[in-house]
């Protein structure tokens, strides 16, 4: 029944005890699951009565800002020094969404430095031996959705609050686009009862994450489908490339991006969906797929970077042109495998 059964509870549990003074460190560019996780985990922790503090590696986007606890977040971009102290000042450090201390961006020399005692609890491949304590379980929709298997275990779940669980319920929400991907799994509705029943407004968080977008993102967003997308039809796969100038022409904020990548998906037939994105100095990519075509492959060979099979992201310092003309070369590797991916959607 319990999925942390089998695996170090006991000693995450002690280590949460014995020590008082927590950092929690979501994955750089922080997203509703790494933070709802987060911010999920920071009230249940003070409700213990521990000395506790989120240090975000970049800020985050503002519809995620709707608790007390997220206007606390120590974002290291902005305040690297006071991050960097803290972060070494902590008796116990707890990752949340990632499991590759390269995700810890800005925080990562600090991190592989210190010899504090660590728990990492995530739901993407590939772990690596990042922390004294690991709870990876890549059959999880999501890191809340762990968080709440979490909480349970150790027996704290009257330590959960309303606005606890609200965060959770937001990370589930996110990573699982409104219960549209990931989310078939029985035990995954028994978490989300569990949240319920802790008062969760769900309509409320609902349009707190996906109706609460500046009139700048909707036309971006139509725009990048209107005037940007290039369907590859025989390969079943639509991109979307977006300059910096466009960027700044819609007044970009972090997190305005999000979702972009998965309209063309709505497309019949689609299996894959790229967004590339003119950042400061490289370029930034977001992958999504359907069925078993693997993003996190060709995120990892080929853009230096990871994530689930239908969820990745990567980056390059080519430039805009050059790295559409690499994406598009790399996939006529697998062309067949598109085909035949495509072939389940009929
Ligand atoms: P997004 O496209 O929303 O930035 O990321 C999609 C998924 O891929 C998320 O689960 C995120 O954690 C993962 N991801 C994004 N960028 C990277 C990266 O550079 N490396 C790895 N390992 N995973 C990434
Ligand atoms: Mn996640």
């Amino acid at each position: 029944m319990n999925r942390f059964e089998c695996l170090s509870l006991d000693s995450a549990k002690s280590l949460i005890i014995e020590n008082n003074s927590i950092v929690i460190v979501p994955h750089t560019n922080a997203d509703g699951d790494a933070m709802g996780a987060s911010i999920g985990l920071y009230y249940v922790l003070k409700e213990l009565g521990k000395s506790v503090t989120i240090v975000s590696p970049t800020d985050f986007p503002e519809y995620l800002k709707w608790t007390d606890a997220s206007k606390q977040v120590v974002i290291a971009e902005w305040e690297n020094a006071k991050a960097k102290r803290i972060v070494r000042q902590a008796d116990l450090l707890i990752y949340l969404d990632f499991n590759d201390l390269k995700r810890a961006g800005n925080l990562e020399e600090t991190l592989i430095s210190l010899k504090t005692p660590s728990i990492m609890i995530d739901h993407h491949p590939f772990p690596k031996d990042i922390a004294t304590c690991m709870f990876s379980d890549t059959t999880s929709s999501s890191t809340c959705e762990l968080i709440v298997d979490f909480i349970y275990a150790c027996g704290w779940s009257e330590k959960m609050s309303k606005v606890s669980a609200s965060s959770l319920f937001m990370g589930i929400l996110t990573d699982t686009g409104g219960f549209a991907h990931n989310s078939s799994n029985p035990d995954l509705y028994r978490v989300v009862g569990l949240l319920m029943s802790k008062k969760v407004d769900k309509d409320y968080i609902y349009s707190k994450v996906f109706h609460q977008f500046s009139e700048n993102r909707l036309r971006l967003m139509g725009y990048s489908i209107s005037e940007k997308m290039v369907v590859l039809d025989g390969m079943h796969t639509a991109h979307i490339a977006l300059t910096s100038e466009e960027l700044k022409r819609f007044k970009f904020q972090s997190g305005d991006t999000e979702g972009i990548v998965n309209e063309s998906l709505q497309i019949s037939g689609m299996v894959c969906a790229v967004l590339f994105m003119e950042k400061d100095g490289f370029i930034k990519i977001s992958f999504r797929s359907k069925c078993d075509f693997p993003v996190n492959e060709i995120a990892e060979k080929y853009f230096s970077g990871g994530g689930h099979l239908n969820a990745a992201g990567g980056r390059s310092n080519l430039s805009l042109q050059e790295t559409i003309l690499k994406f598009e070369n790399v996939l006529e590797d697998y062309k067949e495998l598109l085909i035949e991916e495509m072939q389940k959607l009929k």
